[in-house]
This record gives C-alpha cells, sequence and structure tokens, in this order.
C-alpha cells in the first residue's frame, strides 16, 4: 500500500503513547511510508513539541499516566485545528474512542493493531490532511486575488447573505463599519439597482444563466455633484454541478471617469455644432443672393460652381444639426415629452412626405397601416426614427426597387418593420452601422453622401423608449429594420 503518491511530500507525525513497543512499531511503520515521525512518552512531551512545531498527524494513546490522551487531544483541537489528531485505544474503552471522536479525533486504533491498520488509519487521514491544505490554500489565494483587485467584488450566498467581498467595494459603496462576513446583505447597501439585480440574479430558474447589468450612483444626494461616483454593478450566478444557483457573484467598476469624459464631450459637440450653425446659415443665404443675380449677372459656369458650394454647406447644416440632435438625445433632453400616440398615423405621414423622393428614383414605397394600440411615446423623435430608416431604406435602394414599412403587435411590444429591397449590408458590417460616423464604403454606395450619424440617433431614441432596433440584410438582396417600442 502506498500512503502518499506525492513523494516530494513527506508529512510529519507525531506519536505519543507511553508504551515505547508502540512508539518504536509506528515509527518503523511511517518513517518507511515516507513519513517524518517524532515521538513522545507521555503528553506533557508530546504537548511540548506540538508548541515547537507543527504536524500534520497526532497519533495519541487514550490511556497514559499524567496528562491524559483526552485532555491531549483537546489541547491539540484547540492549538492546532490544522493538525489531524488519532487516537490509540485499548480493548474495553470503545466509548472513550466514541467520547473522543465527538472532541475532534479524526479517526481511532484499537490496540493492539497490524501494520496494515495503522496504514489504512493514517492513509485516510492524510487525504483529509491534505484536501483541508488544498481548500485553505486555494482560499487564500481566492483572497489575495479579490483583495487586490482594482473592481468591487461582492458574493452572496442564496440567502442574499454576504460571504465574499473586498476593499474595493467597501471604498466604493462607502461603507466603514464593521465586518460584513455572513451579514445580510442590506447591512452593505439599499441600493434598488445593486439588490434588484442580484434579486434577478438568485431568483433564476436551475441551469439558467444571465448577466445582469445595473449603473448605480452611491450617496447621490450627498456631496454633490463633483463628487459623483458613477458604478457599474454586473451580476452573475454561481451554480453547482446540477445547475441549482449556489448565490451570486457582482463585479462593480468605477465608471466615473468615462461618464465625465463622455459629458464634456457632448457638451463640447453641442457647443461646436450649434457655433458653426449661424456662419454657415450665413454662408447660404449670401450664395443665395449670388445665385439669384442680386449682386450681378452670374454666368452658368459659376452658377454651377455656386450650386456645388451650396450642396456641401447644406452638407455641414445637417451635420451639425444631427450632432446636435445626438447629443441632445444623449443628454435625455430630447425624448422627455412622452404621451399616448398613434405611430402608425405618424409613420403615415411621413410615407406621404416621402413619396416624392421615392418617385425621383422609382422607388414604389407602401405602408402596410393595420390597426394598431396607441404606445408612450415622444411624437417628434418617433418621427426622427422613422424618417431616418425610410430615407435610408430609399436611399440605399436602386432605381425600380421597393421600400414597405409594415407594423404588427408582438407579444408585448408594437413592431415596425421597414424593408427594401436595397443594395444590403455584408454581415462583418452589421454590428457596426450603429456606431456614430460609420459608413459602409462598398462599390454601390461610395458617391451617396451622408453622415453616419442617422442609425446611432435612431438607436438612441429607440432605447430611450426602452425599444430595440436590429437589422436583417441580405447584400443584393436588401434588408429590414426592425424597431420594437414595449407597449406599456
Ligand atoms: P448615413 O446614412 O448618413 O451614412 P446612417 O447612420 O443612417 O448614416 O447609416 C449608416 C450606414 O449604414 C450607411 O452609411 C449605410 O452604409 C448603412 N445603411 C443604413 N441603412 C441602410 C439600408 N437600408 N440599406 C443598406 N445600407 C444601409
Amino acid at each position: 500500500m502506498v500512503l502518499i503518491e506525492d513523494y516530494t511530500y513527506q508529512p510529519k507525525i507525531l506519536v505519543i503513547d507511553d508504551e515505547e513497543r508502540i512508539r518504536r512499531g509506528c515509527s518503523k511503520i511511517l518513517t518507511k511510508e515516507n513519513c517524518l515521525v517524532d515521538v513522545a512518552e507521555n503528553g506533557e512531551i508530546g504537548l511540548k513539541m506540538i508548541a515547537e512545531k507543527s504536524y500534520d498527524i497526532v497519533l495519541i494513546d487514550l490511556m497514559m499516566p499524567g496528562i491524559g490522551g483526552m485532555e491531549v487531544l483537546a489541547k491539540v483541537r484547540e492549538q492546532h485545528p490544522d493538525s489531524v489528531a488519532i487516537v490509540i485505544t485499548g480493548f474495553a474503552t470503545l466509548e472513550h474512542s466514541i467520547e473522543a471522536m465527538k472532541k475532534g479525533a479524526f479517526d481511532f486504533i484499537p490496540k493492539p493493531f497490524t501494520p496494515d491498520q495503522l496504514r489504512v488509519v493514517v492513509g485516510k487521514a492524510l487525504k483529509m490532511t491534505r484536501t483541508l491544505q488544498d481548500i485553505a490554500t486555494e482560499r487564500s489565494r481566492l483572497k489575495i486575488l479579490v483583495n487586490y483587485l482594482t473592481g468591487g467584488v461582492l458574493v452572496t450566498d442564496k440567502r442574499k447573505n454576504i460571504v465574499l467581498y473586498n476593499p474595493a467595494l467597501l471604498r466604493m459603496l462607502g461603507h466603514e463599519g464593521d465586518s460584513l462576513d455572513d451579514r445580510p446583505l442590506s447591512a452593505l447597501t439599499t441600493d434598488e439597482k445593486l439588490t434588484g439585480i442580484i434579486d434577478g440574479i438568485l431568483g433564476l430558474n436551475p441551469g439558467e444563466f444571465k448577466v445582469l447589468s445595473a449603473e448605480i450612483m452611491p450617496h447621490e444626494s450627498g456631496e454633490g455633484e463633483f463628487n459623483q461616483l458613477y458604478l457599474r454593478a454586473q451580476a452573475v450566478p454561481f451554480q453547482n454541478r446540477s445547475g441549482e444557483i449556489l448565490g451570486s457573484v457582482t463585479i462593480i467598476d468605477d465608471i466615473t471617469h468615462l461618464k465625465k469624459l463622455d459629458e464634456m464631450k457632448s457638451a463640447f459637440v453641442s457647443m461646436v455644432s450649434h457655433e458653426i450653425r449661424s456662419p454657415l446659415s450665413t454662408i447660404l443665404t449670401q450664395i443665395k443672393v449670388l445665385t439669384d443675380g442680386l449682386a450681378g449677372e452670374v454666368s452658368p459656369k459659376q452658377a454651377d460652381i455656386l450650386g456645388k458650394v451650396s450642396r456641401k454647406v447644406q452638407g455641414l447644416v445637417e451635420l451639425s444639426n444631427e450632432l446636435l440632435n445626438l447629443s441632445r438625445i444623449e443628454a435625455g433632453l430630447i425624448v422627455q415629452d412622452k404621451q399616448q400616440v398613434q405611430l402608425m398615423d405618424i409613420i403615415e405621414n411621413l410615407v406621404g412626405f416621402m413619396q416624392t423622393k421615392a418617385k425621383e428614383k422609382n422607388i414604389s414605397l407602401n405602408l402596410q397601416k393595420g390597426n394598431l394600440p396607441v404606445i408612450n411615446a415622444d411624437m417628434k423623435s418617433m418621427e426622427e426614427v422613422f424618417s431616418n430608416l425610410i430615407t435610408n431604406a430609399i436611399t440605399y435602394t436602386p432605381e425600380g426597387g421597393t421600400v414597405n414599412v409594415a407594423g404588427e403587435v408582438k407579444g408585448n411590444f408594437l413592431e415596425i418593420r421597414v424593408s427594401d429591397t436595397g443594395y444590403g449590408i455584408a454581415p462583418d458590417e452589421i454590428p457596426r452601422i450603429f456606431e456614430r460616423f460609420y459608413r459602409v464604403q462598398t462599390e454601390k454606395t461610395r458617391d451617396i453622401v451622408g453622415t453616419g450619424l442617422g442609425l446611432p440617433i435612431v438607436k438612441s431614441i429607440v432605447e430611450a423608449h426602452n425599444g430595440t432596433v436590429r437589422v436583417e440584410s441580405k447584400e443584393g438582396a436588401g434588408s429590414t429594420f426592425y424597431v420594437r417600442i414595449p407597449l406599456q
């Protein structure tokens, strides 16, 4: 029998027994098994040796003169909880053995015992110490890792008691009180968004996996805007092997600097767009004075050049309008005036308005209006959404194509589809077209002018209505944009 498979590991064992024969026997058998064995002939010496050196296993004879085995056992358990104690008992002392087990002995060996019996009991104990040591190592590794993370970490069990957290978390949530070990989550935070995502995770079905996230602002009403912290929390479940949810793990990041930068950027963009709009309008007026011949006769060549200049300036005006729009939406200024609207009426007006543009390209623009419920939305921004989508559909469809707009109730959502038979979008471009300023450059669309801001505006508005927008497309066959707005 091999007690330990890992030969680099030499377990330290102490045998405390007043019988020389037993001490010698144990020592011989276990030394052969690659153990480092010390012996003590009574409890006093044994305890002294334990105080000086740590042992993986201590074998204790229960019947000894002087300090009894039971007392030695109690001291070992108290002072060296990581050592495993095994008691050696005489024939008639089964009750003692049971009592010893109750006091924390790992196992017992009745006297007299064979070498194999000793090996079996010590072997079992060693397996146990290895497992305990592995768990302890893993724990301390985890603790160091978690403590040095700059992000906050919060682990709760199923009943929402805190089982692990780190200093970064305490700092972010401003907790300065007592230890939170095994305390309820409410001892740390009452933030509804944070507790909401943790509740959501703990309420998942067995085997279900989800990441729930929330932006939170701790001490919101407190120290004024300058000190405001913005945090992003992401919670996930942890499960046992059969998928049962055992608790939640939440990671919290400080996103204050990103928020501040974004706010600065929006303010800057808004200021610049505002500032360039009026000089651009002046330029346009001046060009019109020239083209109208109010400043003298204009030759056809000059008129042509002025026309081009005018179109470019018009493009710049549009760009500044869209930038201004986007920064207003992001600042939450546009989608404020929500009311009950019949979205299909708005879209019907738009479609009517855009027929001229469609006819210019010989495109058939159709609306399937249906009888749909009203939704709670901001009318102006809804116009903006569908004006962008329908304009795009017409713009990115070659002459003679078709653009269809239709609405339908899908579950708790009103879904509007804008589909075209146009150039379509390559699969790898699809995730990017909702990014600001992103424009797909292909042979066919190269000459089409645009800002790359239409779809980001659509997305921001739809999301401000708690809705979603997505696209399905096939190159050369056409695209369908799906907008979903919650019914109530
Ligand atoms: P813009 O149209 O000003 O370029 P958008 O943000 O509205 O900006 O659109 C981004 C890009 O997505 C466009 O440049 C175009 O390549 C692509 N796109 C948008 N709508 C369609 C469509 N219906 N069919 C094909 N491509 C489209």
